[in-house]
């Protein structure tokens, strides 16, 4: 790291501590910010350079921005934990940089050293510690993005980027703090094959927008999409990845193909489910098949998992064809188990024998 150094700007104006504490008393998700962000320029001559940790603020872009019409755009979202004995931590911070890495490459966009992605994430959460929200189950959420910042309208490749980082203290992702969640099977589809599915890019999210909508309008907390090339496979949530424990010890996700997001929640849930004996599967899972798995009874349990809500069940599916319930209704032993080790080993209350605990 030592050539690349972050210039420490001055902070004219943070956030007063008891307007501060107010927001960090009940942060909600995404609503509130802390007082500083990373920032660093990229253009094809010098590479990355130009990196600060100073002020959270407006930036400025020129109207001819590429990001603005052709949406060359990426992002992260990862999270800050407090340990038990005070120190601050993130959960597999080099999974995101590399998965970073992967959306740039797929968006053509510049690749970034993974040691920069997860020095600038240290910069900042360092910065705001005081930012770190007081409820129960609180974290600092980490948004990393980079977005194309050339003025001209061309259809290729910028040939300028800029990387930043902020943060927002979060509570709870589900507004209803819902001990199981309900979801709607949409019509829409999310990615193709081919398509930029398993890249973290805006445009993809901004596709997702009307289904979740739809989700919301009939009162479910996501939406689940199916594959575009058959409309029949089960393929993630909006913002979460799906499994499926079954009665005989499997327990089902469906593959990486392309089109899901591989989620570093998905991933972790892999690693420790197979530790504990499960038949663990990276296999297609068709809505049909859910249905009749949960109507017969040999569907135990299903639950989603991602950086926001860790892992949720799902208690209720809801499509055009009609409603299932999975199990009770509620959270199964098994979601309870492996959120509660996920949990224990992100909050330092589990033995991390992965190295998956980065202390800042
Ligand atoms: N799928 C999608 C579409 C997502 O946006 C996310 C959140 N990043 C996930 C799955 C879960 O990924 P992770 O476990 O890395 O948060």
């Amino acid at each position: 790291m030592a050539e690349f150094e972050f210039t420490r700007l001055p902070h004219p104006a943070p956030v007063p501590g008891a307007t501060r504490d107010q927001a960090i008393a009940d942060p909600g998700f995404g609503t509130v910010f802390t007082d500083h962000m990373v920032s660093i320029e990229y253009d094809a001559h010098r590479g990355w350079h130009s990196a600060t940790l100073g002020p959270r603020g407006p930036i400025k872009l020129d109207p001819a921005a590429s990001v603005l019409h052709y949406a060359q755009e990426i992002f992260e979202g990862l999270k800050a934990y407090r340990l038990a004995d005070g120190t601050m931590a993130l959960f597999r911070p080099q999974a995101n940089a590399a998965r970073f890495n992967r959306s740039a490459a797929r968006l053509a966009m510049p690749d970034l050293p993974e040691d920069v992605f997860v020095e600038a994430i240290r910069q900042v959460v360092l910065a705001d510690k005081d930012w770190f929200p007081g409820v129960e189950g609180g974290s600092l959420y980490i948004r990393p993005f980079m977005f194309a910042n050339e003025h001209f309208l061309g259809v290729r490749p910028a040939k300028k980027y800029k990387f930043l980082v902020i943060l927002s203290p979060a509570g709870n992702y589900f507004k209803s703090g819902a001990p199981a969640v309900s979801v709607w099977v949409s019509e829409y589809t999310r990615a193709a094959p081919g398509g930029t599915g398993e890249a973290k890019c805006g445009g993809n999210y901004a596709a997702s927008l009307v289904p979740t909508g739809e989700a919301f309008e009939r009162g479910h907390d996501q939406v689940v999409f199916l594959d575009a090339a058959e409309r029949k496979w089960i393929e993630e949530l909006g913002g979460m990845n799906l499994f499926f424990a079954l009665d005989d010890g499997r327990l089902i996700t469906p593959p990486l193909r392309g089109t899901i997001l591989p989620g570093i929640t998905r991933d972790s849930i892999l690693t420790l489910a197979r530790e504990q004996g499960l038949d663990v599967r990276e296999e297609m899972y068709s809505l049909d098949q859910w249905r009749a798995d949960a109507e017969s009874g040999k569907l135990l349990e299903t639950f989603a998992c991602g950086t926001a809500a860790v892992v949720t069940a799902v208690g209720k599916v809801a499509s055009r064809d009609g409603e299932f319930t999975i199990g009770g209704g509620g959270p199964g032993q098994l979601t309870n188990r492996l959120r509660e080790e996920l949990v224990g080993i992100q909050r330092g209350a589990i033995e991390d024998r992965h190295g998956w605990v980065m202390k800042l």
